[in-house]
């Protein structure tokens, strides 16, 4: 279930750094964790609930009389600028003072936003793995760049884990074109053995980094009914319990709650649920306590939630197929800057088949429609050859430099514009101003051009040793720029 990650604007995966997240809820005294819960009702009413808004407006003088029938035990005139026009523009101000819990719930925004930040740092590799953490690197930078909206919320993760194959929910909005369900990774005596051998692998490769990863990509995690075992072993192994992210809290009830009450034991992260109608809102609020979704963020992906879909995957086919009967007002809004949902740099690993990719976002495109790009794919059966299949494309394609038989050229999405000794590139995002004095004849000429190898540009730029590395210099540094591009056709596809 991937389709809520980077939907909210708080992004992907509040895993590892972890006891930063814990701590955000935890300090709260109890009657400031009563009135947090409450708050954060109110405030997915407001997200979720076209009838709520209404009635709130209807009732700005006595919105008490509205809350009390939701069940919602504060008071919304303490909190006037989480929901009352006029008084918005004191939000995240010191203005805000005189609502104590509308100041509460932004310094707990504040404060989820800069843990996404350090989400980030955590797949850090620079010791333990330094190709791969060069590699993560460089995809990070071009993601700032080429990604628009969606790029702050990647926390590029660097595992994801299927568990089954296939997803029953079918959300018409799904950004990874999820199939329909074929099965679940059974926790048998030998399934289980590969899982903790596999883990185990990820573990010594990449060391604190495997926490960032997480155990559904194109599929639902409730759709396997051992979906805790296989969290408590990776949680055994890696010292961290994955987060997860459903859209069917309701499916198999006992198991969400057998994973909250992990998360209770051992958690240091909000777990999601993506709410995909309003009558959909209603079953969870009736199903779980305010209280017991303190640490679960209700992502609202319905109709009548004003949240931007990514346009890939079955968004993009349904944006395509109205448009051609002019109802683009019929879904919720899809926002051309918002590119992909795809948030791993890393391994994408699907335990059924028994399959291994290396996966980092693009933005959605005819050719990568996903909005990850697969850079190559090996199959394991046993952790040996796991571990090993993650080796040669770390070899393969985590490259220090510059391929120097490939051709070199600029990032498709890039402007290149010729200066005096620089050059500019800009990007969706971001503008870069690059010297280019190292030798008689222009580097970045050459690349935008693109008719020439990475070893040829520096035969035919260099006139002596001294220049030989000056221009090897400026292509590895516009290389871990991440301005290069590396997605060349001739690569896998
Ligand atoms: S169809 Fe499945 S994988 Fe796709 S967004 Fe919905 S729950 Fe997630």
């Amino acid at each position: 279930m991937r389709s809520g990650l980077q939907d909210d604007g708080l992004g992907a995966h509040p895993y590892g750094q972890s006891e930063h997240c814990r701590q955000i809820v935890d300090r709260l005294t109890p009657e400031r964790r009563h009135a947090f819960s409450h708050v954060k009702r109110f405030m997915e009413r407001l997200a979720g609930d076209l009838e709520f808004r209404r009635a709130l407006s209807e009732n700005t003088d006595a919105p008490r009389a509205v809350t009390e029938r939701y069940g919602i035990e504060v008071d919304p005139m303490e909190m006037l600028p989480l929901w009352r026009e006029g008084y918005v523009k004191y939000r995240f101000k010191p203005e805000s003072a005189p609502w104590p819990l509308a100041m509460m719930w932004d310094e707990h925004m504040g404060e989820m936003l800069r843990h996404r930040d350090l989400l980030r740092d955590q797949g850090g590799m620079s010791t333990i793995n330094p190709r791969f953490h060069a590699w993560r690197e460089r995809q990070i930078r071009r993601c700032s760049d080429e990604l628009g909206k969606s790029a702050p919320a990647v926390t590029h993760p660097i595992l994801a884990f299927e568990l089954s194959e296939g997803c029953s929910v079918g959300c018409w909005f799904c950004g990874l074109s999820a199939d329909s369900f074929q099965g679940y990774y059974e926790y048998s005596k030998e399934h289980a053995e590969l899982w903790r051998g596999v883990v185990g692998v990820a573990s010594e490769m990449f060391g604190p980094a495997a926490r960032t990863g997480f155990c559904y990509w194109a599929t639902e995690p409730m759709d396997n009914p051992h979906y805790d075992r296989f969290l408590f072993d990776y949680y055994q192994i890696t010292g961290t319990l994955p987060q997860t992210t459903t859209a069917v809290p309701l499916k198999d009830e006992a198991l969400t709650r057998r994973v909250l009450e992990l998360f209770n034991l051992h958690g240091t992260t909000t777990n999601r649920f993506s709410v995909l109608s309003t009558r959909h809102l209603n079953e969870i609020h009736s199903a779980f306590s305010p209280e017991e979704l303190m640490r679960v963020e209700l992502i609202l992906q319905g109709k009548q939630a004003p949240i931007a879909k990514a346009l890939t995957g079955r968004a993009l086919e349904r944006k395509e197929k109205l448009r051609v009967v002019d109802k683009d007002d019929a879904i919720a809004i899809l926002e051309r800057d918002h590119t992909t949902i795809a948030c791993v740099s890393g391994f994408l690993v699907n335990m059924r088949q028994g399959r291994l990719q290396l996966v980092t976002p693009v933005p959605g495109s005819e050719r990568w429609p996903l909005g990850y790009r697969i850079l190559g794919q090996h199959f394991f059966r046993t952790p040996d050859e796991f571990k090993e299949g993650m080796q040669s494309m770390i070899d393969q394609h985590m490259l220090d430099s510059p391929a120097p038989d490939l051709p070199i050229r600029f990032r498709r999405d890039l402007q290149y514009e010729p200066g005096n000794q620089y050059f500019h590139l800009r990007s969706r995002n971001k503008e870069h101003r690059v010297l280019d004095d190292v030798g008689p004849i222009s580097v970045g000429e050459l690349i935008a051009c693109g008719n020439c190898t990475a070893s040829e540009l520096v035969r035919r730029v260099t006139t002596d040793a001294t220049s030989v590395l000056a221009v090897a210099d400026l292509l590895d540094q516009l290389y871990a720029a991440g301005v290069i591009e590396e997605d060349l056709n001739d690569r896998f596809t």
